[in-house]
Parts: C-alpha cells; sequence; structure tokens
C-alpha cells in the first residue's frame, strides 16, 4: 500500500534516455541510506513514488538535493495524492549558485535575495551574522524552473556606476545542453539544435563547462564563446554605491523551445 503522502515524494529523471529502473532504487537507497527504509513505486512513465519509512529521511532527502543519478538531474517533489499521475509535472530544483565577479560591498543578503529571485527562487545563502557574504563568490541557494534554460549569468545595475556583468556557476549541474541551456539533454540531441539546420551555424555553443561550479579549471572559458556584449560590460564600481538592480538575463533558449 502506498504510505501517506507525507511520506512520500514523487520522483522523475531528468533525461529522455532509457534507464533501468531497478538499479536506480538501488543506488538511490545506498546514496540516502534511510533509516527506516524505503519503497519505490511506478506510477507512470519515467515517474515514481519514494515511499520512505520515516518522515525525517524524507525530509533529509527533499532538503540536501539537487540529487543526480549517472549525470541526469532526480527531480523530487512533494506529492499531491489527489492529482493524477498524468498530470504531476515536476517542475523545480534547488541549486546552490555562485555568483561571480562581484565586488565585495555587493555580498550582502539583500543582493543575494535579488540576484536569487531574479533567476528563481531565493531560499538561503551563505553569510555570517553581519548579513555580510565575503569569499570568492557570493553563493546563494536558489530554485529553478528546470524546463527554461540555465542563467549564464545577468547585468546588475548601479546608480552611480556603470552596469555590472556577474556569471553565475552552478554546483552539482547535472547533463545539460551547451547548445540551448536546457537541462536534461547535451547538444547531441537537441531538438532546437536539429530544427535550425536552415543555414544557421549550429557549431556554436553558448554554454559550457565554465558553468560548473566544481570544474572551475576546466578547459576554455566564457570568452570563447559568443556571448552578448552589451551586457557582457566589467566596469570597475565605485566605493559605497547604492545599489538598484536591474535584471537582464541572458537565456539563450528563450523562446525557441
Ligand atoms: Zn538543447
Amino acid at each position: 500500500m502506498m504510505g501517506r503522502s507525507d511520506m512520500c515524494l514523487v520522483g522523475k529523471l531528468h533525461t529522455r534516455r532509457p534507464f533501468n529502473f531497478d538499479a536506480m532504487k538501488s543506488i538511490m537507497l545506498s546514496v540516502w541510506q534511510p533509516t527506516k527504509g524505503m519503497q519505490v513505486r511506478v506510477i507512470g512513465d519515467n515517474l515514481f513514488v519514494f515511499v520512505f519509512g520515516h518522515v525525517m529521511d524524507r525530509r533529509r532527502v527533499l532538503l540536501n538535493g539537487s540529487w543526480m543519478l549517472d549525470k541526469h538531474l532526480l527531480m523530487l517533489g512533494e506529492m499531491d495524492p489527489n492529482v493524477q499521475p498524468s498530470n504531476i509535472r515536476l517542475v523545480s530544483v534547488q541549486f546552490w549558485v555562485h555568483v561571480c565577479n562581484l565586488p565585495l560591498i555587493l555580498m550582502n543578503k539583500e543582493v543575494g535575495q535579488r540576484v536569487g529571485n531574479s533567476i528563481g527562487k531565493f531560499i538561503d545563502m551563505d553569510f555570517e551574522d553581519g548579513g555580510i557574504a565575503w569569499s570568492r563568490t557570493m553563493r546563494i541557494r536558489v530554485v529553478i524552473d528546470v524546463w527554461k534554460p540555465l542563467w549564464q549569468g545577468m547585468k546588475l545595475s548601479l546608480s552611480s556606476a556603470d552596469p555590472l556583468w556577474v556569471d553565475f556557476k552552478y554546483e552539482c549541474l547535472p547533463i545539460f545542453c551547451h547548445f540551448c541551456g536546457m537541462l536534461g539533454h547535451s547538444d547531441r540531441k537537441c531538438d532546437a539544435k536539429l530544427s535550425s539546420a536552415d543555414g544557421t551555424p549550429v557549431d556554436v555553443l553558448q554554454y559550457g563547462a565554465w558553468l560548473r561550479m566544481d570544474t572551475f579549471k576546466a578547459k576554455g572559458t566564457r570568452r570563447n564563446v559568443s556571448i552578448d556584449k552589451s551586457v557582457g560590460v566589467r566596469p570597475s564600481v565605485g566605493q559605497g554605491t547604492q545599489m538598484q538592480m536591474v535584471s537582464e538575463p541572458v537565456h539563450r533558449g528563450e523562446g525557441t523551445q
């Protein structure tokens, strides 16, 4: 029997590839190590319910994501028992995002919240009691929509300085498309890339390994690819500026999906 919904999580592997359900189940059991066991039930095509034996295990799994299986994102969501499986759509997942190139003065909770809420929904960030988040990068936890292209960065407009471009890097980023920026497929399997076979060069990749925080020393940099120079401005920032932020994301795939 299915457990209570507060003991369950709905799951979906964000991939078009076939995968071995039993292998997925045993891997997640070994990774999560639920104290009171866990069952997994298939409720649809690449859609399953994890039934935990203890509510704390469920909570821990939900809070500590995102989870990956063989470099593919395992999307998890709360279960609504009133919704038909065919109507369940998992859309969001939490990532730690590093905001790079920020002056120290802007590494604070207000900026973290505003950046986070621009690219998704701000959840949390690394900062000390005084609200200071000084580090090499500002690290924010954000819920993002997995059905939209990743954000490569954004332009911050400061009231007393020229706009400032900041790059984003994502921790534990699963497979994503270097052509359209969507999670869940590589550029070799990209419908947008295939459908642009109208003479447009398709070998220009707008995204790359530089978006991964864990491949900080990856070959190549974003400067090797075509980026909208109109928003890629990196001016120096004056001291003590009043911050006023304007969201100007780079969403290469937007409107093409
Ligand atoms: Zn793609």
